[in-house]
């Protein structure tokens, strides 16, 4: 009985002139979860928890597959290096911990903040893709520019040694790797992803958390499978050239330096931030080119070469940059 006095009272409460007949499936289903927990913020707080969950590890399972089977090697960007099941459960648990210690205080802070800032969240109906679309596009284009410009400075002398060279453990990332990262890079770099959304609430008063959720899975997808380290025909990349994908952000991890944003290519180009990875694309297609009568094992140790050669100057270059303060001055050599 106190159940459904509780379940009575927040429907009126929350919902009072709602509209129900003209609800999705979806909408019935949002209603029915903020009226069972009765309290918006532990509904908004547990919702959001557990969406990120779910499509962060229901995302990572197809790549664990994946790096578990052979025939996949082929399009593996660096063939030589296959997690081991040690490392992936190792990794599991570094990112689990990080998630429960991290980023569920902080998911908790999420509801106060965004009603505070006008954003709708136990509200129905939903808003019409023809508006969230724009809007997710604007939190893509908001997190990339951000993400490229903080990352360069979490390569930084002491912000790389004690902060982002954790992120640095894997030369060839797995898409579990995506948020193996220190607390306060997932926390920097996490402020990218969600300071859009609280901005443009701020400024347009017209914003559903539906919105925000649906950025926030697209957001995961994309470092999930920037991390992946393989790079299919079918890949997003492929299809739209200005996608970054694990084809730019592998060569991240490999090559220490280069390919700083996330989602897009545009800044890396412009900023001449790409250099050295363009240079050594070029070089492999060279190579493949000067090859055409070589045999599959020649054109594969070939281009193994040629990455074992970048990973070698990554190496220094890492050194470098952990010595080097803000502005490029190196503080000192040894
Ligand atoms: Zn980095
Ligand atoms: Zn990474």
């Amino acid at each position: 009985m106190v159940y459904s006095n509780v379940t009575t009272s927040a429907l009126t409460e929350l919902y009072a002139g709602t509209d129900f007949s003209s609800l999705s499936w979806l909408e019935h289903q949002w209603v029915a979860w903020y009226v069972w927990i009765g309290n918006p913020v532990i509904a908004t707080g547990l919702m959001s928890f557990i969406l990120h969950e779910v499509v962060y590890f229901g995302r990572s399972v197809p790549w664990i597959i994946i790096d578990a089977i052979p025939y996949f090697r082929q399009w593996k960007l660096q063939p030589n290096k296959v997690p081991t099941a040690e490392e992936q459960w190792s990794c599991t648990k570094q990112v689990l911990f990080s998630h429960f210690t991290i980023e569920l205080p902080l998911i908790w802070l999420f509801h106060p903040t965004a009603e505070a800032l006008g954003m709708t969240t136990y509200q129905v109906p939903f808003p019409s893709l023809k508006t969230m679309a724009p809007q997710i596009f604007l939190f893509f284009f908001f997190e990339d520019f951000f993400h490229f410009l903080a990352h360069q400075a979490l390569h930084t002398g002491v912000l790389y040694k004690h902060i982002h060279k954790i992120h640095h453990k894997y030369s060839a990332p797995f898409g579990l790797a995506a948020e193996y990262a220190h607390p306060a890079e997932v926390f920097i770099l996490g402020t990218g992803t969600i300071l859009g959304p609280l901005l443009y609430c701020y400024f347009t008063q017209n914003l559903h958390i539906v919105t925000v959720y649906l950025w926030i899975v697209l957001r995961l997808f994309q470092a999930i499978d920037a991390h992946s380290g393989y790079d299919f025909p079918w890949s997003l990349h492929n299809i739209i050239p200005f996608w970054s994908g694990a084809e730019h952000h592998d060569f991240h991890h490999m090559a220490f330096t280069n390919n700083f944003s996330t989602s897009f290519r545009w800044w890396d180009r412009i900023f001449g931030t790409d250099d050295k990875y363009r240079e050594y694309r070029a070089r492999v297609n060279a190579a493949k080119k000067a090859m055409t009568n070589a045999t599959k094992e020649q054109k594969i140790a070939m281009e193994q070469k040629l990455m074992d050669e970048v990973e070698a100057e990554g190496i220094i270059a890492e050194k470098e940059a952990e010595q080097r303060g803000f502005g490029g001055k190196t503080v000192k050599v040894q």
